[in-house]
C-alpha cells in the first residue's frame, strides 16, 4: 500500500536535520545510465556532480553490475578471518598504483573511516595527538575527522580528541596571501607552517591535506606546495597524509593522484581514498608504508571494510578506468570544459573565478564587483540548472558560494557541451 505522505516529509520527520539535501524540492533518484540519472517524476538529468560522490566511471556500468551480482550470488561475507580474493586483488592494484614504496593497503567502508584510520596510524607511530590540518579542509564526520576539518560549517563539534593546528596554503582566492604569486605564496605558506610548528609543543604526528580541496570549493595551492611542506615535515619526522578522497584515480587529468602535483620530495607517507572507486559501492581505504601501517600493536579490523562484493566492484571499476584511459579523458574533456566555462563566465559578473583541473571545476560566485560570497546566487543557479536538466554541486568555505562540477570520468565532449549550455542559461538567469 502506498504511503500518501510525500517522501520529503517522511525524510524530514525521521532523519536528522543536519543531513544535507539539495534543492527546495529534493530529488528522489530512481536510476542512472552513463552520465545521466532519472528521478521519480520521470525527469532526466545530466549528472555533473555524481562523479565525485560515487560514480567515478559511469552510472550502471555493466562491468561493475556484473561483477557485483556475480559476487553477491556466490558469497557476501566479512573481509576478516578468512581469505578474500577480490580484496587481495584490489589491494595489489592499489598498492602498485599508489606510488608509495613497500605499500600496505587497509580497506574501510568510507572516507571518514579511512582518515580515522590514517590518524590512528600517525598518532600511534609518532606517539603524539598533535595534527596539522589545512584551513578550509574537509576530512569526514567522525569524532576525530571533524576535529581536523578546517571548514567549520562541516565540523559540528569542537570537542576534539586531537590537538589540531591549522595551516594556511590551500586557498588562493582569500586570506592573507591571496595577492601573492605562486613562488611568494608558497614561501609565505612554508613560513606559516614553520611558525605553527614553533608553537606546537613536542612532536607533531602528521600533516593531513587534500591536494585539491573538495568540499572547500575546489581550491588548490600552487603545484609543489605540499612538496615544500614535506621538506619541513621531514626535518621534524612528521608524516604527510594525502587525503585523495576527491582527487584520486585520475580525476585531475594531469595526475593519477593529487599528491603527484607536489611530488618533488617524494610521495606521502599515508594516502587515503574512498568515494568513486567502488562506483557507488562503499569502499574507503588507507595506503601506507609497511613500517607505518604495521605500527599498531594489537588487532584492528573492519567487519565490512573490504567486503567481497564491494571489492569485486572496485576491481571491475578500476580495470575499466585504466583500460579506457579515463584519466586521459578527464584531461581532454575537462580541459575543453574549463575553457568553455571560462568563456561563459567572462560575460557573467557574478562569477568571480573559474578554476579547476581535469574533470573537477569550480565557479566561485560573489556579489558582482565585490569579494562578498553569494550563496543565494549559487543556490539559484543550482535550481535553474536542475530545471534545465543538469545536476551540479555546491561547496566553498563558510558560505557555499562555489558551484562544483565533477561528472563521471567517462563524460563525452557532446555531454560536456550540453552541460555547459544548460549552465550558461542558468547563470544568465541570475539577476
Ligand atoms: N575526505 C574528503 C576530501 C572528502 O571529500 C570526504 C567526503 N566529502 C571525506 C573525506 C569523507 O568521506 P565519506 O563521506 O565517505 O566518509
Amino acid at each position: 500500500m502506498s504511503n500518501p505522505i510525500p517522501l520529503h516529509s517522511r525524510h524530514r520527520a525521521v532523519l536528522p536535520d543536519w543531513l544535507t539535501l539539495y534543492y527546495e524540492r529534493p530529488i528522489e533518484l530512481t536510476h542512472g545510465e552513463g552520465r545521466h540519472v532519472w528521478d521519480a517524476e520521470g525527469n532526466r538529468y545530466l549528472d555533473f556532480f555524481g562523479g565525485i560522490l560515487t560514480t567515478m566511471t559511469a552510472h550502471a556500468l555493466p562491468e561493475v553490475t556484473k561483477a557485483v551480482s556475480e559476487q553477491a550470488g556466490r558469497i557476501i561475507h566479512s573481509s576478516t578471518l578468512y581469505l578474500n580474493r577480490p580484496m587481495v586483488e584490489l589491494a595489489e592494484r592499489v598498492a602498485a598504483l599508489s606510488g608509495i614504496p613497500d605499500a600496505r593497503v587497509f580497506f574501510t567502508t568510507s572516507g571518514t573511516e579511512a582518515n580515522d584510520t590514517a590518524l590512528l596510524l600517525a598518532t600511534t607511530y609518532r606517539r603524539s595527538n598533535q595534527i596539522l590540518a589545512m584551513r578550509n579542509s574537509y576530512h569526514g564526520r567522525s569524532f576525530s575527522t571533524v576535529s581536523i576539518t578546517g571548514n567549520r560549517g562541516w565540523s559540528p563539534t569542537s570537542l576534539s580528541p586531537l590537538q589540531t593546528f591549522y595551516v594556511h596554503g590551500a586557498v588562493r582566492t582569500r586570506g592573507p596571501f591571496a595577492h601573492l604569486g605562486d613562488a611568494e605564496f608558497t614561501a609565505a605558506a612554508v613560513a606559516d607552517l614553520e611558525d605553527v610548528l614553533g608553537q606546537a609543543r613536542g612532536g607533531v604526528a602528521a600533516l593531513i591535506a587534500e591536494p585539491f580541496q573538495g568540499v572547500g570549493g575546489f581550491t588548490s595551492p600552487p603545484d609543489g606546495l605540499y612538496g615544500e611542506f614535506r621538506e619541513v615535515l621531514d626535518r621534524h619526522g612528521i608524516l604527510w597524509i594525502s587525503d585523495e578522497v576527491q582527487t584520486g584515480w585520475g580525476r585531475t587529468g594531469e595526475h593519477f593522484w593529487g599528491w603527484q602535483a607536489h611530488a618533488q620530495n617524494g610521495p606521502p607517507d599515508i594516502l587515503t581514498f574512498a568515494k568513486g572507486i567502488g562506483n557507488g559501492m562503499s569502499i574507503g581505504g588507507v595506503v601506507a608504508r609497511s613500517e607505518v601501517m604495521n605500527c599498531l600493536d594489537s588487532n584492528s579490523i573492519s567487519t565490512f571494510g573490504g567486503s567481497p562484493v564491494t571489492m569485486a566492484a572496485g576491481v571491475a571499476n578500476l580495470a575499466y578506468l585504466l583500460e579506457h584511459d579515463l584519466q586521459g579523458n578527464a584531461r581532454r574533456v575537462g580541459g575543453m570544459l574549463l575553457e568553455r566555462l571560462r568563456a561563459i563566465s567572462a560575460a557573467v559578473p557574478a562569477v568571480r573565478e573559474v578554476r579547476g583541473r581535469g574533470l573537477m571545476a569550480g565557479l566561485e560566485l560573489t556579489k558582482p564587483g565585490t569579494d562578498t560570497a553569494d550563496p543565494e546566487a549559487a543556490a539559484a543557479v543550482l535550481e535553474a540548472a536542475r530545471a534545465g536538466g543538469l545536476l551540479l554541486g555546491k561547496g566553498g568555505g563558510y558560505n557555499t558560494s562555489v558551484l562544483r562540477i565533477a561528472p563521471p570520468l567517462s563524460l563525452t565532449v557532446a555531454e560536456a557541451e550540453e552541460g555547459a549550455e544548460i549552465l550558461e542559461q542558468a547563470l544568465r538567469s541570475l539577476r
